[in-house]
């Protein structure tokens, strides 16, 4: 076995690194102050070809594998969390269903757009009713002669601020419970759909979030994503495959809060030398590092298998599980390294010690990926 990324992934992985640290971060307390992405930021994003990382080549995308897309994540992971949650819901929950699931006509549409970051995506399944009990959503899409008509409530969406597009998972035939669930492409200027209040968040800032209201809006035949009641579990499949990247973007942010501490830890003097010297302190930097390997591994097994085309469902929830738990381990860790500057909005740590925490909620809580696990393990 050989656990070395390929060069042309490590290549990537510099360029975006680079670009996150260097030119995202620079910028950091202006997206803080402002909660928005500088439109620059936007078309240099799209110029380094972050929105078309799961698009193929054939409609303007980098096209990468799914070693390639996660390789890129924990390198954005690395920034600051707000603008990697942006482009990550485009590039992958936004783009994953229409990329697997998509007729040429529905790709040619939209995917050079997207992989332009002219078109930001998004995916809607969360409802006031349900979140983690997805399966019961209410958004009801009716069909009438060659038109489906779209009613109901989704909140929590990222990206429907600043979208052109969602695909929406709603309820085709609610007499076959959760296996009459179908996908739409939803465009966000069609007639009936309406985006609510930017909903006020902790951190990520800049990675906006909202309602999005569904009032008889007549969406053509051809918005229908995959087949007609495809069913909750493949629907479910869309998320699958952003857990991993969840992951992967985990990991980034872990060894950047690792980078800064040692740092830190090697420059701060108390009692007549660097705090490095003290065992508490090396304790600390040690378990950061044990879960930042452990879960870079699981990411890259998870990655490797879904490439290998092999069933993921269990082990994107024990990547997704243990990568951001293990972020929240290590943000609370990084916090102590730093001492009172860890609380300090100036420096990093206090931005991603509040960014961090949403990664344990959305995509399925940390609880669901047990009762997902649990349950494949006895079935
Ligand atoms: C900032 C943000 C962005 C988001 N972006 C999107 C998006 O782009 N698209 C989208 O569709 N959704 C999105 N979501 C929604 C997100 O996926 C849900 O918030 C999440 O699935 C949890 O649902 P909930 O908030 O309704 O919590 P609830 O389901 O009400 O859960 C509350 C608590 O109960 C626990 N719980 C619930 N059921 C069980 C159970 N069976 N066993 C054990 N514990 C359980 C949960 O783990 C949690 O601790 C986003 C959410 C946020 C906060």
């Amino acid at each position: 076995m050989d656990f070395t990324l390929p060069s042309d992934l490590q290549e990537i992985q510099t360029t975006i690194r680079d670009f996150v640290l260097n030119v995202v971060e620079p910028r950091a307390q202006e997206i803080e102050h402002s909660n928005s992405i500088p439109p620059e930021l936007i078309r240099q994003a799209a110029d380094l070809g972050l929105f078309g990382l799961s698009i193929p080549e054939e409609y303007g995308g980098v096209g990468l594998s799914t070693l390639g897309r996660c390789a890129a994540y924990e390198a954005l992971g690395q920034g600051h969390m707000g603008f990697g949650g942006m482009v990550s819901a485009h590039a992958s929950i936004g783009t994953s269903g229409l990329v697997r699931l998509g007729t040429d006509a529905q790709k040619q549409r939209f995917l050079p757009g997207m992989a332009a970051g002219e078109i930001i995506a998004g995916f809607a399944i969360t409802e006031p009713t349900s979140g983690s009990d997805a399966a019961n959503i209410r958004t009801r899409a009716e069909r009438h002669g060659d038109t489906w008509v779209l009613n109901g409530t989704k909140h929590y969406i990222s990206n429907a601020p600043i979208a052109g597009l969602l695909t929406v998972i709603a309820v085709t035939d609610p007499s076959r419970g959760s296996k009459g669930m179908s996908a739409f492409l939803v465009p966000m200027d069609t007639p009936g759909v309406t985006v609510g209040k930017i909903d006020e968040k902790m951190g990520q800032k800049g990675s906006l979030s909202a309602e999005v209201i569904f009032q008889d809006a007549a969406l053509p035949q051809d918005s229908l994503l995959g087949p007609q009641d495809l069913g909750y579990r493949e629907a479910l499949g869309i998320l699958t495959n952003g857990r991993v990247g969840i992951a992967a973007r985990s990991t980034g942010a872990m060894q950047r809060l690792l980078d800064l501490c040692v740092a830190h830890a090697r420059a701060r003097e108390q009692f007549g030398k660097p705090i490095a010297e003290f065992q508490a302190v090396q304790f600390m930097l040690a378990e950061m590092e044990i879960d930042i390997q452990t879960s870079r591994l699981l990411w890259q097994k998870v990655a490797w298998m879904v490439d290998a085309g092999q069933d993921v469902r269990r082990m994107a929830s024990v990547a997704k599980y243990h990568a951001t738990e293990a972020l929240s381990r290590v943000a609370d860790k990084a916090v102590q390294v730093a001492g009172g500057m860890g609380y300090m909005k100036e420096y990093p740590i206090e931005r991603f010690y509040r960014d961090q925490r949403l990664l344990r909620i959305y995509e399925g809580t940390s609880e669901i990926q047990k009762v997902i696990i649990a349950a494949d393990l006895l079935r």
